[in-house]
């Protein structure tokens, strides 16, 4: 059986920088600057004050509402400020800037084992809460409230997200191939929580390796299944996930447990085990360094709170064709603002690339190809709601389903007059939003 979704594109998939390189453990920093707001949904609230003494694993913050997740101290140290810092794209927000002492002490019963096999859903919940887990994918969504669906939705199944689709990227396929047993307890742990009966893990086949050893490690598992998708980006998009796996069509504006499934990273199962079974808050994270022009592109455990430059600098510093440093991938992803952005629960990668591969063009008129419309995975009209929203039409670019469009991007890649599709749609949606509240 061929599990893919209709729409999307094959991009060079550029892995062969970062993939056969296995998961280093980077040194903490030397200053770990921990943003409040690192999710989607009311930043969390500072709970310590300048000159606090904290350790590693110990909240720094609390949620600031339901929709929202607390941070926690990925060094142990002194809080030295608490300031607006700026992340990746450019925008200050409060971190606590914690000064390493350079012990790493561990808070009190931070690494603790403990019996989860015996823990309620809802103490498996209140856990993953606690330990301020978000989306490892990118769209950082609070976990805990991701597996707290309304009485009337029944979760029927938990979708792994083992596919990472965006080009370069590679510490997913690199978790799966080295911590296999703690992600699939992740996923029983959030099947218990759902009382979702079925568990899958999509992965695809470009990662032969990731999926042998699930395959392998999931065979005598009846609830459990591992499944090769085809090669196609966005495969890993939330609805065409769920489309290759099981089937079922999301709704137009409408969320994945509305035909009864979570889908969740696999590097968000694994930190849910972590939190779980071994007590351990989301202050690290696996980062893929990597592209053409960083001279020694890896896969590191890193810090929250890590400056960008150091994560490059440990990696050998960039080569001199580089033109463009990105956060994330090379479809969604962004060029950063400032090599002193900090790591954050969202970054999946720092990809540097050269002038070559940094997409840099001139936009030119559109000529009604219909390339754009050919690869959207959604069915939606890219070069009509460019149109509405470049003349201000933005209701007429609503009803054209803009609030659907998920910025995957591929509409942009395939425009021969290369139109910056994702840019307007940007825009649009901002201005939607906008509209809406002011109402
Ligand atoms: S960016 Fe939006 S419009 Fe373009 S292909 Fe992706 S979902 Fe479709
Ligand atoms: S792919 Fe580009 S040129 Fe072709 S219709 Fe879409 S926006 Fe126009």
């Amino acid at each position: 059986m061929k599990y893919t979704f209709s729409g999307g594109y094959h991009p060079p998939d550029g892995k062969s920088y970062s993939e056969k390189m296995p998961i280093e453990k980077m040194p903490s920093p030397k200053i770990a600057a921990i943003h409040l707001h690192q999710h989607i949904g009311a930043p969390s609230k500072a709970i310590v004050n300048i000159g606090d003494e904290v350790k590693v694993g110990q909240p720094i913050s609390e949620a600031g509402g339901f929709v929202s997740a607390p941070v926690h101290a990925s060094v142990s140290g002194k809080v030295k400020a608490i300031a607006k810092i700026a992340d990746a794209a450019g925008n200050k927000t409060d971190a606590v800037i914690i000064e390493s002492d350079g012990r790493d002490e561990l808070f009190p019963g931070v690494g603790e084992k403990s019996d989860y096999s015996q823990f309620t859903a809802d103490e498996i919940k209140k856990k993953i809460a606690a330990s301020g887990i978000t989306g490892m994918g990118g769209a950082r969504f609070p976990t805990h409230v991701k597996l707290s669906p309304p009485a009337e939705k029944k979760i029927n199944h938990i979708i792994l997200n083992g596919v990472e689709c965006e080009p370069y990227l590679t510490a997913d396929d690199r978790l799966m191939q080295e911590s296999p047993d703690t992600i699939i307890e992740g996923l029983k742990l959030m099947m218990k929580v759902t009382g979702a009966e079925k568990g899958i893990i999509g992965i695809e086949k470009n990662k032969p390796e990731s999926i042998r050893i699930m395959k392998e490690k999931t065979a005598s598992m009846h609830d459990i299944k591992v499944i090769d998708l085809e090669v196609k980006y966005p495969q890993g998009g939330e609805k065409q996930l769920i489309s290759a796996a099981i089937g079922k069509e999301v709704p137009s504006g409408g969320l994945p447990m509305d035909v009864g499934v979570v889908v969740s990273n696999v590097g968000t199962a694994n930190a849910v085990y972590e939190a779980v079974a071994l007590n351990k808050p989301y202050y690290e994270r696996v980062v893929s360094v990597t592209g053409e022009s960083i001279t020694n592109p890896k896969n590191l455990l890193v810090r929250i709170g890590t400056p960008t430059s150091e994560l490059i600098e440990y990696c050998g510093g960039v080569k001199e064709d580089v033109y463009k440093v990105v956060n994330g991938g090379p479809m969604m992803g962004a060029a950063m603002y400032s090599m002193e952005a900090p790591v954050h629960k969202g970054t999946s990668g720092i990809l540097c690339l050269s002038k070559e591969n940094a997409a840099v063009y001139e936009e030119q008129p559109c000529i009604s190809c219909g390339k754009c419309v050919s690869v959207c995975p959604l069915r939606l009209v890219p070069t009509e709601i460019q149109m509405n929203v470049q003349f201000k039409k933005y209701e007429e670019a609503e009803k054209l389903g803009i609030l659907d469009c998920m910025l995957c991007g591929t509409c942009a890649y395939v425009c021969p007059a290369k139109r910056n599709l994702v840019h307007y749609f940007n825009i649009g949606k901002a201005k939607i939003a906008e509209m809406k509240r002011k109402k």
